[in-house]
């Protein structure tokens, strides 16, 4: 345990609801993922993800019942029941059907959190077509590389994004279509795109589902690996049950509760925390189009009584920084759990949950290709500030040692692994399966974590074993910021590093080397960091760009990312043998 944290105890009885999981041991020894399929419904063995989130409960007793609470940014609200969810849903299969969307094409998503959103999804989801959402905040150059690599077939998008998208079409050949929702912002579509509302407002409200099974791709999201540019991790319908069964016993979805997931669905936990476990669960979510806000947080959940509350600790340090007062003088007493994913929770965020809002932060850990939580503090279990928690009943994660033996010793750091088979667990990066086999070595899946597990089965997180960045919960792949800032004609190298940062974790920064004939000057470095904020956009262009002279390599001639830090940081520099400037 980490000093001067001690140990948050836990009254079961005292808790407002039952929790879905009271004894974590025992539940753990009978579990089994066939008793959890059995609380869903395969009509005629369909398996699909829109089905079970959406279908299931609008042909049933929560057909009225709300799925969506909207709010806009400028703070309107919109509420969808599941049986309007399926209409929209089943318009949207209609529609997309009828423009040549089918089964297995890759569609991608480049809008905000507006409902067409959600419908489209479902309603790619029903034709079996595979849904790969982006970022909106990423730039030209994101987009372009991860639909050139799925070979996207049709773009979503909105006015607003739209400009982003024709940068680069002419660089997509795979893409037919570009659909537009533009009726929001009253805008006009031009003749080359499709307006959303002009093929799913007439489109039928009837739709029989593509007969999809569990071993059918239903989702791909991108995520930065050790080398290269990002990978389509991708995901199949059959990983329903572990978002169903996560949200029921580590979420604690109950019938009443109002459940709000603050991750964008560009990014893995906004789709499987903030689509498919809430929805296969049939609570109700509270959607939020603004962005953060400590004000605007705390008022969404005075408004509309959120007792479930999903966000990240870049979030809670920002609130943190915000004060205690602020929640102090909102109306929380709705909430009666609040979690935390994306980076490691600080110990202070765990025991600030407390102050703020009576309620300790319960951390959880899991990654886009694990699809679904994988380990948690749950509400009925202790808290160990600093640790996130135990694995989930349905699945084994562990820490092992360089030949892939199991470490026993506790708080022993070894590399973070998961036996594999669990439902969710991705099954391949698009295209690329060399690289996903290499992911599978000794039995076990590697996570590119480093962790301790202590005596009781706590899993504490180390650090990444890679030189992925993790900036405010979303990873980002030094090769993708190099790569863009190599094209800047001054540029001659670039190496790009996580650079610690009190709020966001890590930021991205960059040093370049300049080629010849170039001057380091203030409007070079100005130019510079417009160059990667046009073609990145706000979520991966580095926050700092620093010019240097030489750029360390080893003498294979890679960049020495890990040397670059360690002189950020003023740490020791290692073994440098393999420098090329010695
Ligand atoms: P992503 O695939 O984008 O969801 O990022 C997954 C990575 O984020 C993990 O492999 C970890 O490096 C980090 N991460 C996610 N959750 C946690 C957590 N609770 N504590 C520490 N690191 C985390």
């Amino acid at each position: 345990m980490i000093e001067g944290y001690p140990e948050i105890g836990k009254d079961v009885s005292a808790l407002r609801v039952t929790p879905n999981l009271v004894d974590w041991a025992g539940q753990r020894q009978t579990w089994s993922w066939d008793d959890a399929w059995a609380e869903l419904d395969m009509p005629g063995g369909l398996i699909n993800k829109a089905y079970e989130c959406v279908d299931r409960h609008a042909n049933g007793a929560r057909a009225n019942k709300d799925a969506i609470i909207w709010q806009s940014a400028d703070g309107n609200i919109e509420r969808y029941t599941y049986a309007q969810l399926k209409t929209q849903s089943n318009k949207v299969a209609n529609a997309f059907r009828a423009m040549g969307v089918k089964k297995g094409d890759r569609v991608f998503f480049l809008s905000d959190r507006i409902p067409e959103l959600y419908f489209a999804i479902f309603g790619c989801l029903k034709l079996g077509a595979i849904v790969a959402p982006l970022f909106s905040a990423f730039g030209p150059e994101p987009i372009r590389e991860r639909v050139a690599r799925a070979e996207g077939s049709v773009i979503v998008t909105t006015p607003k994004l739209l400009s982003k998208v024709n940068e680069i079409r002419a660089q997509l050949p795979s893409v037919q279509r570009v659909v537009v929702i533009a009726h929001r912002e009253g805008k006009d579509v031009a003749s080359e795109d499709v307006a959303y509302s002009s093929i799913v407002d007439p489109a039928s409200e009837a739709f029989e589902i593509e007969q999809t099974r569990a071993e059918d791709w239903s989702i791909m999201h991108f995520t930065s690996g050790t080398t290269g540019l990002p990978k389509g991790a991708a995901h199949v319908h059959n990983a329903i049950v572990s978002h169903y069964a996560t949200g029921k016993y580590v979420l604690d979805f109950h019938e009443d509760d109002i459940y709000w997931c603050t991750a964008d669905p560009g990014w893995v936990t906004g789709t499987s925390y903030g689509i498919f476990a809430p929805f296969s669960n049939g609570v109700t979510s509270v959607i939020d189009e603004g962005g953060f806000g400590a004000r605007r947080w705390y008022e969404t959940i005075q408004r509309h009584k959120v007792t479930i509350w999903y966000t990240a600790p870049t979030a809670i340090r920002l609130l943190m920084k915000a004060g205690v007062e602020l929640p102090r003088s909102h109306d929380l007493t709705s909430l009666r759990y609040v979690m935390s994913v994306g980076e490691p929770l600080n110990p202070e965020g765990v025991v600030w949950g407390q102050e703020a809002f009576d309620l300790p932060i319960h951390d959880n850990w899991w990654q886009t290709e694990t699809g679904a939580i994988m380990c948690a503090n749950y509400i009925s279990m202790p808290i160990r500030p600093g640790s996130m928690g135990r694995p989930f009943p349905g699945v084994t994660v562990t820490v092992i040692n360089e030949d892939g033996t199991e470490i026993t010793e506790p708080m022993v750091e070894g590399q973070l692994v998961v036996k594999p088979g669990w439902p969710s667990m991705f099954r391949t990066y698009w295209n690329d399966q060399e690289r996903y086999d290499s992911r599978f070595k000794n039995g076990w899946y590697y996570t590119g974590d480093k962790a301790k597990k202590d005596e009781d089965g706590y899993i504490w997180f180390v650090g990444r074993d890679d030189d992925v960045i993790n900036t405010a919960g979303h990873l980002v792949s030094p090769f993708e910021v190099e790569s863009v800032l190599i094209e800047h004609e001054a540029v001659a190298e670039a190496g790009v590093i996580g650079k610690p940062d009190e709020v966001a974790m890590e930021v991205v920064k960059a040093f370049v080397t300049l080629n010849d004939g170039f001057e380091r000057t203030d409007a070079l470095l100005r130019d510079l960091n417009r160059h990667a904020r046009a073609r990145l956009g706000p979520a991966v262009a580095p926050r700092e760009i620093e010019i240097i002279d030489i750029l360390p390599k080893t003498r294979s001639g890679k960049i020495m990312r890990r040397l670059l830090k360690a002189r950020e940081l003023g740490l020791p520099e290692g073994d440098t043998s393999t420098l090329e400037e010695d």
